[in-house]
């Protein structure tokens, strides 16, 4: 197992070393950070958010769209605005954000493998930009709602291009065995393209596809661009999504094409295969992973012997499930000594009631390491904060957004009072 200090790419574009030895976001002190918001803290760098949303767009243009469901919060959907790119959202949960947020309607796209009649009303009536349809029976329910009065939405069609995408098997979309989207290779999909075109309560513009998340072969995108320009160059549609998907590095020895490199690889792919429609992507992880760390304080450590020890932190699998759920990757250090080598070795563990509640299996951790030390682990920005959880009635934790010496509070701890909220008692 490694001894080497972590590794400087896993951190914040803005992450820098103090006069002490301590970890700097975007100019603020991490110890500092967690003696004024608490532990455990999310810490994102605003500045890296905006530089990979303009990667995105400096690319796609209009067509970059941020994959919210990666982390979501209304500073951050601000952002994302501010910074030219639509937002894709999954839920009416994650529209009602965006809105909050002030983000128009026209420019978010409602995604989802299973929408409610009450997301497609609501999303119909505020007048999102796009509903990535996903079933005939999602057809059914907007033609009846267009039936009922409402405006013929602009759709794209999520298709299954029948490619299997290097990735955990939880996350990969793109295989014809799937829950999402009308499979290309039984003909399924070009059925939906017929009745999309006949309806009048739906005006078809293109075609999306999404292989999976997590994946670092950009050939895995170039197979799922051959398998879709097969199907959509027939069809003569403006638009044609390739959803997110771009893998991040997580871990010492990872390494990831940068946002730039992978847009400018589909774009050029695209071009290969006679693609004329307008390219879209959504990234997710890609934009907000790196972003991010969590601090957390270390409780507790248990040394058993001839056995490992247990270094047990203040949160856990209620704001970081990826590890439980995916069996992931990664990094933990000593925030007050970011250069440090990390030569002894422990099990990091949350405070939840689980044997499986591990935030990393194979921690290597510096040996002087002690109760009461803020431990940092990195590439925490995507899919822990928006996939937390209140287990064990744990409090949420609050999220600040750093940039250049500034810390804003962008999401609030819970309280035991939101615990309550919806409790009737
Ligand atoms: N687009 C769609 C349709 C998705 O389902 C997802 C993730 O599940 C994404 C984009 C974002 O993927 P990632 O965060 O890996 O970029």
């Amino acid at each position: 197992m490694t001894t080497n200090p972590v590794p400087f790419h896993l951190l914040p574009d803005n992450a820098s070393v103090g006069s002490q030895g301590q970890l700097i976001i975007a100019g603020c002190d991490t110890l500092e950070l967690a003696d004024e918001f608490g532990t455990p803290l999310f810490v994102y760098d605003e500045d890296h958010l905006r530089h990979r949303c303009r990667e995105a767009v400096a690319v796609f243009g209009t067509h970059a769209t941020y994959a919210s469901k990666a982390f979501l919060c209304r500073a951050m959907a601000r952002l994302v605005h501010e910074e030219g790119m639509a937002i894709d959202v999954a839920t009416g949960g994650e529209l009602s954000v965006a809105l909050a947020a002030g983000v128009p309607a026209a420019d978010i796209h409602l995604h989802g493998n299973n929408k409610s009649t009450a997301e497609l009303r609501h999303a119909i009536e505020v007048g999102v930009g796009r509903i990535m349809v996903d079933s005939f029976d999602e057809m059914d329910r907007i033609e009846q709602l267009v039936a009922e009065g409402l405006p013929a939405p602009k759709i794209n069609l999520r298709v299954t291009p029948g490619v299997k995408a290097e990735t955990h098997e939880f996350i990969a979309t793109g295989q014809d065995d799937s829950k999402f989207g009308f499979t290309v290779s039984t003909g399924v999909a070009a059925r939906a393209v017929e009745r999309g075109q006949a309806s009048n309560a739906m005006e078809l513009v293109g075609i999306h596809a999404h292989i999976g998340s997590q994946v670092f072969e950009v050939a895995s995108f170039g197979q799922a661009l051959r398998k879709l320009a097969e199907f959509a160059n027939p069809l003569g549609l403006p638009e044609l999504v390739i959803g997110g998907g771009l893998g991040v590095a997580y871990v010492e020895g990872e390494e990831a094409p940068s946002i730039s490199q992978w847009a400018a690889k589909l774009k050029a792919t695209a071009a290969d295969y006679g693609i004329t429609a307008e390219l879209g992507i959504e990234p997710g992880r890609s934009i907000a992973a790196a972003a991010a760390i969590t601090l957390y304080t270390v409780g507790t450590i248990k040394k058993l012997d001839g056995i490992r020890t247990y270094v047990a932190v203040d949160g856990g699998m209620s704001d970081n499930p990826r590890p439980v759920l995916y069996g992931s990757g990664y990094e933990s250090f000593l925030a007050r000594d970011v250069l440090g080598r990390r030569t002894a070795s422990a099990r990091v563990v949350g405070k939840h009631c689980e044997s499986g509640d591990i935030l990393v299996r194979e921690a290597a951790i510096a040996s002087d390491l002690v109760v009461g030390d803020v431990l940092a682990m990195p590439v925490t920005g995507a899919y822990g904060h928006s996939m937390g959880s209140n287990y064990n009635k744990v409090l949420r934790p609050p999220v600040v957004f750093c940039r250049d010496g500034d810390a804003r509070l962008v999401v609030r701890r819970e309280t035991y009072d939101d615990l309550l909220v919806t409790d009737l008692g």
